[in-house]
């Protein structure tokens, strides 16, 4: 089943169905490349994105809702209010497959709603309904509430808290409770047209035929043999700091240590000898990285590693029943908890170094008392997504801070405005490439760079483990490629681990072409996530972007002198010159037409 459009303009009520452009699904794959075409047509380079003529863009791909493992993600893209280039985050859970279901790869909304409302999708019928009621409300309480209104506790929900009706400048999409639509402020750009909630109810059935259950027979095969597979599956993500913190790919005190030991106490091993976890899985996947765990008597969501990075090792929190409960806490808000650990770890650096002018006390803080500091940082989490005191500037993000209270540069690390997730550029020249490079800034969930010198090889274009310290091409041409082929994947709507798990494309293609009934190979396939890729940086050279922007901060250009990541700088300019060239760009980065 090929979904359609639905286009649905939130100042004028109009509501349109339409079918996907021949030429587009034949070009960008489907689902996110679609309406990455449809956005960088329609959406001025030149608009606020708070603008009503900004879009808000959820798709899925052909895979969502097929037999295909990892097929449950979907995806959103606006104009980032965080970058002021082409946003976008992705999701797992249930919803994308309810939307695949109700008949929709793409739902577009325009336009800004005078009151607070909310979409109730139900098949083909599609309502803009009062949201007078949930306005204020927290994510949680939001989904309760819709599904008592609507009456069938089926529906599945993506939903933003306080933070997005506040305009928090990273404010982040919830869905199905637990699962975030996380980076870019895409929650911001949904309050900004007073849109509370989506809700949506489908019944329509996936693709199934001979080719898509061979595809999926093999991909289950090659599961078997992946490491990372049984890892994730036996611990999920929380594993990478017990796993990854010996070569120095953790966040620790705001980049600023290259060794921690209260990392010991927020890993997997901490998490799993705290008490029973029990596995929980997004639509039709057998690994189940994520996980229930016991808090207060209830069964609640496990943090991802993410959070215990940016809130734990970042801040150097060391107890988990209070990062088990900000996870909680940042959810109901709705707040992207890289972004806001990385805010949050500039703040406490900034007061630790008595770099502004401000009382801390009343925060709660001390001289001695900054770091670590759990009823102070918590009280932050809550001023943020209210805006209130200190809260209201810490809102806009890293970069917006630093440059109004003019801090020391080495503060403001992003990547095109966007904050550095928890994996450390030092400890891995792909890594720091990537953040360069890709068209969203500093992002980590559609390329793993950080695994890449370890795993995530791709044998049919001749992809190998780089070592992480190289300097030479091998690091640029691995980027470049890595960087294409998982464009192409998370067009067709994979979730990226499954891409992660695998060395090879073949499969993917394979169930590609069962589902869409095209016949591309796997060289074709990559190339189309390139144009993909390409696309998206045109759009944001008109934004405004240059060659100065294909950074991340210069505190990384500085060693650390411990830990997994000690005395590497990547040479990030000599490296951008190759992956320009191997792009076909010119050396300010401009791809040639
Ligand atoms: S690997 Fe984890 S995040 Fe990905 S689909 Fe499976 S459960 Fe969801």
């Amino acid at each position: 089943m090929v979904g359609k459009i639905l286009r649905i303009d939130l100042g004028t009520k109009e509501i349109l169905v339409e079918n996907i452009d021949l030429e587009d699904e034949l070009k960008y794959l489907g689902g996110a490349g679609i309406a990455a075409a449809i956005f960088t047509r329609e959406v001025s380079a030149s608009i606020d994105p708070f603008d009503g003529e900004n879009l808000l863009i959820f798709s899925v791909g052909p895979f969502c809702g097929t037999a295909v493992p990892f097929c449950g993600r979907h995806f959103v893209m606006a104009k980032s209010p965080l970058t002021k280039i082409i946003g976008e985050a992705s999701s797992g859970g249930f919803f994308g497959k309810e939307l695949k279901s109700a008949g929709f790869d793409i739902v577009i909304v325009k336009g800004k709603s005078e009151k607070p409302v909310y979409l109730w999708i139900q098949d083909e019928k599609v309502e803009i309904l009062d949201a007078a009621e949930l306005w204020g409300k927290g994510t949680q309480e939001s989904e309760t509430q819709i599904k008592s209104i609507l009456g069938d506790d089926k529906i599945r929900v993506s939903t933003i808290g306080p933070a997005g009706e506040n305009l928090v400048k990273f404010a982040c999409i919830i869905n199905d409770k637990n699962h975030a639509a996380g980076r870019c402020g895409m929650g911001a750009v949904m309050g900004s047209k007073k849109l509370k909630a989506i809700a949506v109810r489908g019944t329509g059935r996936a693709v199934k035929n001979e080719g898509v259950l061979e595809a999926t027979k093999k991909i289950n095969e090659l599961l078997k043999e992946s490491a990372l597979a049984i890892v994730m599956a036996d611990s999920g993500t929380p594993v990478h700091l017990d796993s990854m913190a010996s070569v120095g790919d953790v966040i620790l005190k705001n980049y600023t240590i290259g060794r921690w030991t209260g990392v010991k106490k927020i890993g997997a091993k901490a998490m799993n000898a705290r008490g029973e976890v029990k596995k929980h899985a997004c639509f039709n996947c057998s690994i189940a990285c994520r996980g229930y765990l016991e808090y207060n008597g209830e069964w609640v969501t496990r943090p991802e590693y993410e959070t215990l990075g940016m809130l734990g090792s970042n801040l150097l929190v060391d107890n988990l029943e209070a990062l088990i409960k900000w996870n909680l806490l940042v959810n109901d808000l709705g707040m992207d908890s890289i972004s806001l650990g990385a805010t949050l770890g500039c703040f406490l650096e900034t007061i630790d170094r008595e770099l502004m002018d401000i009382d801390i006390s009343h925060l709660g803080f001390s001289k001695d008392q900054i770091w670590g500091a759990i009823k102070p940082i918590e009280k932050l989490i809550q001023m943020i997504a209210y805006r209130e005191g200190i809260g209201e500037e810490l809102s806009n993000g890293v970069k917006a801070f630093c440059s109004k209270n003019k801090l020391p540069d080495e503060l403001s690390m992003h990547g095109k405005g966007l904050e550095i997730p928890a994996h450390e550029p030092r400890a891995n020249n792909l890594s720091a490439l990537d953040y360069a490079t890709t068209s969203r800034g500093a992002y980590h969930c559609y390329e793993p760079m950080h695994i890449s010198s370890y795993m995530n090889l791709k044998k049919e274009i001749n992809v190998t483990n780089v070592p992480r310290f190289s300097k030479g091409e091998d690091v640029a041409d691995a980027v470049k490629k890595i960087q294409d082929a998982s464009e192409a994947y998370s067009a067709c709507g994979g979730c990226i681990f499954g891409f992660w798990f695998l060395n090879e494309l073949t499969p993917w293609v394979d169930a590609f072409n069962a589902i869409t009934g095209q016949t591309y190979s796997v060289k074709h396939w990559v190339e189309a996530g390139e144009n993909i890729f390409n696309m998206k940086r045109i759009y944001n050279l008109k934004c405004g972007n240059t060659r100065a922007d294909d950074t991340y901060g210069s505190r990384f250009f500085t060693p650390l002198t411990k830990g997994g990541a000690r005395n590497n700088i990547p040479p990030l300019d000599d490296l951008l010159q190759k992956y320009y060239k191997l792009r076909g760009w010119d050396t300010e980065g401009r791809p040639k037409d």
